[in-house]
């Protein structure tokens, strides 16, 4: 499978010093053409700064400490995003990788219509195409994410929440992008128009080709629309895995905890347990795996030798995971 973005080494701190809090740390992952990939974890684990990191739209005091972003465009050479101009990023940004923030429904302009919103996405980064053929791309953008003609010329509060969410991804949509990032809030949209947004996204890339980054906390959402799954806790991903394998049996004990933090979707019922514990302080992090306090599992290395991520010692293809129980000891 081709690697459509690929992340090495990612560090992104809030403030400099003593004082900075490492919110991104030593992030490996890689975006493959066409695919849905997952990323969950507890609030605070990252999600967000990861995602802002690598659009390099981190707000202040964030700052990318080191670490490298590539994107490989289907043809044309590799582009380093950390060196882009702003001219180039803004480009970037919308052409090559749109993001869809946290809240982005209410960020839609209250006083215009919709249509003309769209119409300036498209024109703003199609100068030279004629005034029908953006308004052609406009029809064509809304009818794909579900959003009929004779709602075009409506104003955001004439539409509902999950249809402004919608237009929201038309606008993503509007450059064709190869990567197409989602971040979901904890809160400000249900969890039935999470899965009706994820799935109609799922369904459009089948269409047109796009990989996305969809962040969330509802896993039994990822594992029913995600091809892989990314999992977060205290700023570094500790597994990764294609969704059916991780649902199947998660091998870090933090997944775990988060996959018996929901109802099983099929197959026998099991005990919400949950985790229990917070998450870590990312101004004085545990010594070792960040999750050993926590942990049910913790054996001898864990309270100080830090495990990274890397292949299971006990055979799983395709997966990774930053766990002593499943990295070879003397891999330290
Ligand atoms: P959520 O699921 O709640 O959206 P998240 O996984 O997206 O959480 P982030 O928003 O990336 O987490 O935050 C990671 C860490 O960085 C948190 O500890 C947070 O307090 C800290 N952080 C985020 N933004 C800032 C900021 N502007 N200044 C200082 N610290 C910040
Ligand atoms: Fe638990 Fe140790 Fe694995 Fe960390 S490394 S998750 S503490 S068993
Ligand atoms: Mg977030």
């Amino acid at each position: 499978t081709q690697t459509v973005l690929e992340i090495t080494g990612l560090n992104v701190d809030y403030g400099v010093g003593d004082q900075a809090v490492r919110a991104v740390r030593d992030v490996d992952l890689t975006l493959r053409r066409g695919e849905v990939l997952g990323l969950a974890g507890e609030s605070g684990s990252g999600k967000s700064t990861l995602a802002y990191g690598i659009t390099r739209l981190l707000p202040p005091p964030g700052v990318i400490r080191s670490g490298s972003v590539r994107y490989h465009p289907v043809d044309g050479d590799p582009v380093d995003v950390m060196a882009l101009t702003p001219a180039e990023l803004r480009r970037f940004r919308w052409a090559e990788t749109s993001i869809v923030f946290q809240g982005a429904m209410n960020s839609l302009n209250p006083v215009h219509r919709i249509s003309t919103q769209l119409l300036d996405v498209i024109k703003a980064h199609e100068p030279d195409m004629s005034a029908p053929a953006r308004l052609a791309r406009a029809r064509e953008l809304l009818k794909l994410v579900g959003i009929s003609a004779d709602r075009m010329d409506s104003y955001p509060h004439q539409l509902s929440g999950g249809m402004r969410q919608r237009v929201m991804i038309g606008m993503a949509l509007a450059l064709e992008p190869q990567i197409v990032i989602m971040d979901e809030p904890t809160t400000a949209l249900d969890v039935v128009m999470q899965r009706q947004i994820l799935g109609q996204l799922a369904e459009l890339r089948e269409r047109l080709g796009f990989a996305v980054l969809f962040i969330t906390h509802d896993l039994s959402l990822l594992v029913e629309f995600s091809d892989r799954i990314a999992i977060m806790y205290g700023g570094r991903i500790v597994e990764e895995a294609p969704a059916a394998q991780l649902y199947r049996a998660a091998l870090h004990p933090y997944t775990e905890g988060l996959l018996h933090s929901f109802p099983a979707l099929r197959g026998p019922r099991r005990a919400l347990t949950g985790i229990p514990g917070s998450p870590p302080d990312l101004r004085a992090m545990p010594p070792g795996c960040a999750f050993h306090p926590r942990c049910p599992r913790a054996f001898t290395p864990c309270d100080n030798e830090l495990p990274v991520l890397g292949a299971p010692a006990d055979d799983h293809p395709g997966r990774s995971v930053a766990c002593w129980l499943h990295r070879s000891l003397e891999s330290r």
